[in-house]
């Protein structure tokens, strides 16, 4: 007899665009310059080397997921 903790259930695989988007999410987080804010609390948007490629692949994937989506539609 087999239980639920014997046979854990596999995580469900993200997309491509949500491992991007998971990426740039948590350089957002523990990068200073991307995470600094001003006396308000709004985000300074500083700009980083380390985001932009993390960006770009973000919003390559979104296309992609985009286009495919529309593909499927049609
Ligand atoms: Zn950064």
């Amino acid at each position: 007899m087999s239980s639920i903790t014997e046979n854990p259930p596999q995580a469900i695989p993200l997309t491509p665009w949500q491992e991007a988007f998971v990426r740039l999410a948590d350089h957002c987080i523990r990068c200073p310059e991307c995470s600094a804010v001003d006396a308000k609390g709004w985000n300074l948007n500083l700009p980083c080397a380390g985001r932009d490629p993390l960006q770009a692949e973000y919003r390559q994937a979104w296309r992609q997921a985009a286009a495919t989506r529309e593909r499927s539609r049609a």
